[in-house]
C-alpha cells in the first residue's frame, strides 16, 4: 500500500488532470492572468452554489478577513469577539488593524464558540463577532445572529474550514456556511475543502452597498480608475487559480461526501472508552475539513508519537492556545477563562482525512490506534 498522508492532493488531481491541465493552458494562452473571464465566471458559479448575492474573490483567507473588517469601517479600539480555539489568522487580522481581540472559550463537543460565554463577553465597545466554523461544522449561528441583532453587531463568519456545510435554523430554513452573517470569509488554500493550486480566498455578502465597499477596499481603495477614496489593499484571486477552482467547485459536494464517508467509518471503528469521536451537531452538516478525536484517560502526545513512529500521519490542531502565544498574550486573558480550550489543546488529535481515503488506508490508522490502546 502507498504511504499515508494527511491529505492527498495528487490523488485528487490525477482524477481531474485532463480538465485541469486544459483549463490552466487556456488561461496561459489567453494571457488574461489578472481579473480575467475565469475569475468572473468562478465568482458567478460560487454565488450560485452558495445562494449568496455577492462573491468577491481575493488573495487568501486571511486577506478576506482583513478586507471585511476594513470594509465594515471597524476602528482602532473596537472590540471584536472570536473563538479562543482557532487558527491564528482570525485573531491576527483583528490585532493587525489595531482592533481589540476578545477571545471566548469554545464548546467541548463542537469545538465552536461557546454562545453563553459570547454573550457575557459583550461590552459597549463590541462591534463584531467572528464565529469560526471549525473543522467543517457551523457554529451555533441561530444564537449568534440573535445575540448580534440584540446588540447591533456585525457577524463575520470565518468559513475557511467549512465551505459547503449547510446550517438549518429552527424554522427549517437552510443556508450555506458563510452566507448567514453580515459577511462570510473563506480560503482556497490547497488543503482546504475547496482548494486551488496556490493561495486564494473569497468574501461573501448579500448587501449591494457593502459588496461595492469590499471590492473597493480589495482594489487599492479605488472607486474609479486612478481615483482612490480611501486606503485599501491589493488582494485578488488570479485567473489560473479561478480556472482550477471552477472545476473543483463542480466536485465539492462529492468531495465533502467522501470526507463524510471516511469520517463515519472512523467513528464506527474508533468509538471506545479512551477515544471521543467527533459529534455532528443537529443544526449543521459537517464537511470534515479535519477529523479530530479527543483522548480521554490516554496520553495524547504518546499516541501521536506511537502513530508517527509507525509512519501513520496525524496532527495536532491546535497545540498552543492563542492566549499563550507570545504575540497575543495579555494579562486580561487568563487560563481560568479558557478551560475548554486548554483541555482541547492537550487532548485533541486529527487523523488523515481527504477525498481519496481508502478503507485500507483507514484500517492502518485505526489498527495503529487500537494497538496503542492495547499496550
Ligand atoms: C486557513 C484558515 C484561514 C486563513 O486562510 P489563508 O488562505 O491561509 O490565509 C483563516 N481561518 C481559518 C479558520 C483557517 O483554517
Amino acid at each position: 500500500m502507498s504511504k499515508l498522508h494527511m491529505v492527498d492532493l495528487i490523488g485528487q488531481y490525477n482524477k481531474i488532470q485532463r480538465e485541469i491541465d486544459e483549463a490552466v493552458i487556456n488561461v496561459i494562452r489567453s494571457s488574461a492572468y489578472i481579473n480575467g473571464p475565469e475569475v468572473k465566471a468562478f465568482q458567478r458559479e460560487l454565488e450560485e452554489y452558495l445562494g449568496v448575492k455577492h462573491v468577491i474573490p481575493c488573495a487568501n483567507g486571511t486577506d478576506a478577513l482583513q478586507v471585511s473588517m476594513m470594509a465594515l469601517g471597524l476602528q482602532p479600539g473596537d472590540e471584536v469577539i472570536t473563538a479562543s480555539f482557532t487558527y491564528v489568522a482570525t485573531a491576527e487580522v483583528i490585532a493587525l488593524l489595531k482592533l481589540t481581540p476578545v477571545l471566548v472559550d469554545v464548546d467541548p463537543v463542537t469545538f465552536n464558540i461557546d454562545v453563553d460565554a459570547l454573550e457575557a463577553a459583550i461590552t459597549p465597545r463590541t462591534k463584531a463577532i467572528v464565529p469560526v466554523h471549525l473543522f467543517g461544522q457551523c457554529a451555533n449561528m441561530e444564537k449568534i445572529m440573535e445575540v448580534a441583532q440584540k446588540h447591533d453587531l456585525y457577524v463575520i463568519e470565518d468559513t475557511a474550514q467549512a465551505i459547503g456545510a449547510d446550517y438549518t435554523f429552527s424554522d427549517g430554513t437552510t443556508k450555506k456556511a458563510g452566507t448567514i452573517g453580515t459577511i462570510g470569509c473563506t480560503s482556497f488554500f490547497p488543503s482546504k475543502n475547496l482548494g486551488c493550486f496556490g493561495d486564494g480566498g473569497a468574501i461573501f455578502c448579500n448587501d449591494d452597498e457593502l459588496a461595492t465597499k469590499i471590492r473597493q477596499v480589495a482594489n487599492h481603495g479605488q472607486s474609479k480608475q486612478y481615483v482612490h477614496d480611501e486606503v485599501g489593499v491589493n488582494s485578488r484571486l488570479d485567473s489560473i487559480q479561478a480556472a482550477i477552482l471552477r472545476i473543483k467547485l463542480r466536485h465539492l459536494d462529492e468531495y465533502n461526501a467522501a470526507r463524510n464517508q471516511a469520517a463515519m467509518y472512523y467513528n464506527e471503528q474508533l468509538d471506545c472508552e479512551e477515544i471521543i469521536v467527533p459529534e455532528t451537531s443537529s443544526n449543521s452538516t459537517h464537511v470534515f475539513h479535519q477529523y479530530t478525536l479527543r483522548c480521554k484517560g490516554v496520553n495524547r502526545d504518546e499516541l501521536k508519537a506511537y502513530l508517527n513512529e509507525r509512519e501513520i500521519p496525524c496532527m495536532i490542531y491546535y497545540p498552543i492556545p492563542l492566549h499563550h502565544q507570545k504575540a497575543y498574550k495579555q494579562e486580561r486573558f487568563t487560563d481560568e477563562d479558557y478551560p475548554v480550550t486548554m483541555e482541547l489543546c492537550n487532548t485533541v488529535i486529527s487523523l488523515p482525512i481527504h477525498t481519496e481515503m481508502t478503507k485500507e488506508g483507514q484500517d492502518v490508522v485505526i489498527n495503529g490506534i487500537k494497538e496503542f490502546l492495547k499496550r
